[in-house]
């Protein structure tokens, strides 16, 4: 790994603060800005900390975090490339390649800045394993720690015919309305999650539960499960403490839908997203 990290070709994600650095080309695009191994020689010699994240095309791609800098912009190794930005913001403006590897990247950094310490004894820990396992250094604690990632369910719940469930939370952008979803609590098959989460946040019993695909949502360390599952198009009983509304929607309101501040769907990179437009299309 010392090798690699000291290999000229090798190539660093910069990650500042859970942001990443991105150059937009003013035609609704944007592309990731990677160093190269020279401009990343001062920040590692600043302190700057590093994970492996992978060889793309024989490359070896690191993470390298800069939160120890007050203001990156500064530094001269990163003067003029770009800006620090939210992937949530500039995500669905990149190539797929790009926001997966700025993805595995941002979860790592975020892991490793919240394990700086020992859950069991209190003790610092060091990273190891190109940046995949945390050890205590306490001599006779030792324990290791693991990059976590948060299992989440989110279902599109529909009656079986042409009305499905879609709900809003009171922090969403303005009218947009989205797919049902929680967090999968120890001891719960994610069926059972889905089952519990759907009678919690509108008062429906599901049946069919059935698995769609998956999305990584490191925000910071989720991935999301998605699901289908039916139920009887009944009132729906809200929780006003989850969501601030939701109801039964028609495939035809859906496919009308007028993407503005009064109704939205999800953003388009979204498993949300895709667990509507796949309902719609038919193929559930
Ligand atoms: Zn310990």
């Amino acid at each position: 790994m010392a090798g690699v990290l000291a290999d000229a070709a090798s190539c660093f994600v910069p990650v500042w603060r859970d942001r990443h650095l991105f150059r937009e080309d003013g035609q609704g695009a944007a592309s990731a800005i990677f160093l190269p191994a020279d401009r990343a020689e001062a920040l590692l010699a600043s302190g700057a900390e590093t994970s492996f994240l992978g060889l793309r095309d024989g490359v070896a791609h690191f993470a390298l975090d800069l939160g120890h800098l007050n203001t990156p912009d500064h530094a001269p190794a990163l003067a003029g490339l770009g800006d620090f930005a939210d992937l949530r913001r500039i995500g669905p403006l990149l190539p797929r390649d790009e926001g997966a590897i700025l993805a595995h990247a941002r979860a790592l950094v975020h892991w490793h800045g919240r394990h700086r310490f020992c859950g069991l004894c209190g003790g610092a820990t060091r990273s190891e394993q190109g940046g995949h396992l945390r050890r205590c250094q306490t001599p006779d604690c030792g324990a290791l720690h693991f990059p976590r990632t948060d299992p989440a369910v989110i279902m599109l719940v529909h009656d079986g015919g042409d009305r499905c469930v879609l709900g809003r939370q009171a922090r969403f952008p303005a009218g947009m309305h989205s797919t049902l979803a929680g967090f999968v609590e120890p001891g719960e098959s994610l069926e059972d999650t889905v089952v519990r989460e759907v009678h919690e946040e509108v008062g429906l019993r599901v049946r069919d539960v059935a698995y769609h695909s998956s999305q990584p949502w490191p925000f910071p360390s989720s991935l999301m499960l998605g699901f289908y599952a039916v139920a009887d198009a009944d009132r729906l009983r809200i929780d006003p403490h989850e969501l601030e509304s939701a109801a039964w929607f028609s495939r035809k309101e859906l496919e009308a839908s007028p993407e503005n501040d009064s109704f939205r769907l999800p953003r388009t990179d979204s498993i949300a997203r895709r667990l509507i437009s796949d309902w719609l299309n038919g193929l559930r």
